[in-house]
């Protein structure tokens, strides 16, 4: 119900909202904090992530030494046979740097699809953790992230249509 209505309106709006989005590349607003706190208050009030989880089942996580070091004693295996069984490494990028550690399929193996919780939920990866990375940066380094996400997380759409309301309240965009 929550992602059939969020798939509706993103293939509505996703170019004006990403249109909006990109002009943080050059525009600055000095109240973006304040606004930014108040649209992630409204998008949580709005979206329930049980009712959800699509972040877990169509998009992985980046895995950092901490969360295969702590994620495999959790699960009492080796790091080694952690790694072998659920993740692999992205190809390089095309400047040589070396790719991030993903998970080899998706829907994440440890979400548990009859209720969208997630089964490691205490020791899950960093970057989990911080998803949708709302308070990760300011908004304006955020930018290229949230429309990445646009599309698959009902609450950053929320969240961007809030941003996007109270900006244009007070400014011309
Ligand atoms: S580790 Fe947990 S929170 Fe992270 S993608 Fe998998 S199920 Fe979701
Ligand atoms: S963070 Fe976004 S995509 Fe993930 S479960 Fe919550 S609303 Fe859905």
């Amino acid at each position: 119900m929550l992602l059939d209505k969020h798939k509706k309106n993103f293939k509505k709006n996703k170019k004006t909202y990403k249109k909006f989005l990109k002009k943080f590349d050059d525009k600055y607003v000095p109240e973006i904090a304040k606004f930014a706190a108040e649209a992630e208050k409204k998008a949580w009030a709005k979206v329930d992530c049980l009712d959800c989880g699509n972040c877990c089942k169509k998009m992985t996580p980046t895995f950092i030494d901490a969360d295969i070091k702590r994620i495999s004693k959790h699960l009492k295996m080796t790091e080694a046979a952690f790694k072998k069984k659920w993740i692999e490494r992205e190809e390089p990028e095309p400047d040589g740097t070396q790719g991030d550690l993903i998970n080899k399929s998706r829907p994440c193996q440890f979400l548990n699809l009859e209720d969208n919780k997630c089964s490691i939920y205490e020791v899950r990866p960093a970057d989990c953790a911080e998803f949708p990375h709302f308070q990760k940066k300011t908004f304006e380094d955020q930018n290229e992230t949230y429309m990445q996400n646009l599309k698959f997380c009902p609450a950053t759409y929320e969240f961007v249509k809030k941003v996007k309301k109270l900006v244009e309240k007070e400014y011309d965009w």
